[in-house]
C-alpha cells in the first residue's frame, strides 16, 4: 500500500517522522483528509488533532496551530508546539486549562483574552489527544 511520510516540526525539533496511509487534520477551513498522491497543498492548522492511520492503528498528535504543507508523498507539520499522546503529561495540562478558565471567569480589564483562549484550547486538545 502507498504511503505518505509524515513529518512534525516544532522550534523545539522534530515531533514525529513516519510513514502512513493517511492523515486528517483540522484545518482553519475545515477538515482535511490527506492520502498518498494528493495535490499540493499549504493550510493553516486549528489547535486540534492530528490523526495518523498506518495499517490498523491510529496515532494521535496533539498540534497547537501552524501550517501544513502537502507534496505529493510527503506532509510536514510546522507548529509552534506539538505533542505525540504518548508525550503529554495530563497533570500539567489539566493545571493549564485551571489557570486559562480561571483568568478568562475573573473578568480582569487587564488579561489578555485571546491568549488566555489559545492556552485554554492548547491545553483541551492535549487533554483530549491523551485521553483517545
Ligand atoms: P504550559 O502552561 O503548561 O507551559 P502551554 O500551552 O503554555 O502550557 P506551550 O507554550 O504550548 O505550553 O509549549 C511549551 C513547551 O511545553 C512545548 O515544548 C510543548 O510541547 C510542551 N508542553 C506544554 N504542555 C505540555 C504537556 N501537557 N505535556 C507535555 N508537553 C507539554
Amino acid at each position: 500500500m502507498k504511503t505518505l511520510t509524515v513529518s512534525v516540526v516544532t522550534p523545539d525539533g522534530p515531533v514525529l517522522d513516519g510513514e502512513y496511509e493517511m492523515l486528517s487534520c483540522k484545518a482553519e477551513n475545515g477538515e482535511l483528509g490527506i492520502l498518498p498522491g494528493h495535490i499540493p497543498l499549504v493550510a493553516p492548522l486549528t489547535i486540534n488533532a492530528v490523526r495518523l492511520k498506518h495499517e490498523n492503528t491510529e496515532d494521535l498528535v496533539a498540534v497547537n496551530g501552524g501550517f501544513l504543507e502537502v507534496r505529493p508523498d510527503k506532509v510536514t507539520i510546522l507548529a509552534q508546539s506539538a505533542e505525540k499522546a504518548s508525550d503529554i503529561d495530563v497533570e500539567r495540562a489539566e493545571r493549564a486549562k485551571d489557570r486559562a478558565a480561571k483568568l478568562l471567569e475573573s473578568n480582569n480589564q487587564d488579561i489578555d483574552v485571546m491568549r488566555a483562549k489559545l492556552a485554554l484550547n492548547r491545553a483541551i486538545n492535549r487533554i483530549n489527544v491523551a485521553k483517545k
